[in-house]
């Protein structure tokens, strides 16, 4: 059981479209837990983990950066919130640990983590099985297949769960997370949202193993599209002379109002804190944002679906990242706008 601390009674997380009290039923005491990928999202959700199990648990952490891991577990023994590891071989991490958290850039690197996992032959038999739960945002066939390699030969099972809310969710502990698992039992379902919540506030269950990265990439193939539009009809409106902010104003209280024109609107100044009046810096970088793209357009082409306008888009981000890499995604505003003055 874990403490009321940690999930405190009546907390809900959402599964499909109902939302549901949580009971911590299925992890157990005196625990070891891992967390492979201590970046941006990763270290954030690894303190929270860290913070909210129990004191008696031990988490071990694996990255190929060295100094993270150091400043992790130092960091950790500062706030004296429980014992911390860390090693240099993912294979350490999944012999000793119950729950393995992944939280990895792309999909090679998911591919290679677990190839060397699995490599060198059968983990040791646990208590309860363990369950490796990948927070990255892949794509779904290597998801399917990384499954498959851990299920095949029963080594755990493997749950798809990608992440939204970037890294102020991942500080905070209020990401939200949309997951791939069977549903046969119920129990994994169950197991799955009491370490999601976690480390956020929200768990979609949406389907089988693969599902939570469909439905993450068919989001940010909708946030891509959208932060272009806006970008677009916002430099239009101030070349007619529109202000900035009254147009955003009427945007977002009008049917074109969505995430880009409202909280991460594109043009300096119209929202105080957005990483557009901060010169772009912090938010969702335009690389990440390409990197999804691409995942969302293979994935597109292997299921026969048509998405006719990401070819347009894809070009666009890249020409953007070229120029001002590392900034948010919204400066395509910039990009366009400076265009237009030429
Ligand atoms: P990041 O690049 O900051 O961190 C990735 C970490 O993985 C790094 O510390 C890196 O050293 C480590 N790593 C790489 N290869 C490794 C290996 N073989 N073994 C062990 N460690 C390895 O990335 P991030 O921003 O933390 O994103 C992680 C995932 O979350 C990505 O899939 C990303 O698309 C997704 N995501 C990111 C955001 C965001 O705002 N940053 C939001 C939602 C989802």
């Amino acid at each position: 059981m874990i403490p009321a601390r940690a999930l405190p009674l009546g907390k809900s997380i959402k599964s499909g479209s109902h939302s549901q009290r949580l009971f911590s039923t299925s992890l157990r005491r005196d625990a070891t837990w891992g967390f492979i990928g201590l970046g941006r999202m990763g270290y954030p959700m690894a303190k929270n983990l860290r913070a909210k199990i129990p004191a008696s648990d031990t988490l071990i952490v694996h990255d190929v950066n060295e100094q993270a891991m150091r400043q992790f577990v130092d960091e950790a023994k500062t706030a004296s919130t429980g014992p911390v590891e860390f090693t240099d071989s993912a294979r350490t991490v999944a012999e000793k640990s119950l729950n393995i958290i992944t939280s990895l850039p792309q999909p090679v690197h998911v591919r290679h983590v677990f190839h060397s996992i699995l490599k060198p032959g059968p983990l040791p038999q646990l208590e309860q099985e363990r369950l490796f739960i990948d927070t990255s945002t892949i794509d779904p066939v290597t998801s399917k297949e990384v499954a498959y390699a851990v299920q095949a030969p029963n080594q755990g099972r493997f749950v798809d769960a990608p992440m939204s809310g970037g890294v102020v969710a991942a500080e905070a502990g209020t990401l939200s997370f949309m997951f791939g698992a069977s549903s046969k039992t119920g129990a994994l379902v169950d197991r799955v949202r009491e370490i999601l919540a976690l480390m956020g506030k929200k768990a979609w269950h949406l389907g089988e193993q693969g599902t939570g990265v469909s439905g993450k990439l068919a989001n940010n193939y909708i946030l891509a599209i959208n932060n272009i539009a806006v970008a677009e009809a916002m430099n239009l409106g101030i070349r007619w002379g529109l202000d900035p902010k009254t147009l955003a104003d009427m945007i977002n209280a009008s049917t074109g109002r969505c995430w880009p024109s409202e909280v991460n609107n594109p043009v300096p100044g119209v929202i105080e804190k957005s990483p557009a009046s901060r010169d772009y810096e912090g938010g969702f970088g335009i690389g990440l944002m390409r990197k999804d793209l691409k995942l969302a357009i293979d994935a597109a082409q292997e299921s026969g679906a048509p998405l006719e306008l990401a070819a347009t888009a894809r070009g666009l981000y890249e020409a953007v990242e070229d120029i001002y890499p590392g900034k948010d995604f919204s400066i395509v505003y910039k990009y366009l706008s400076d265009i237009s003055r030429r």
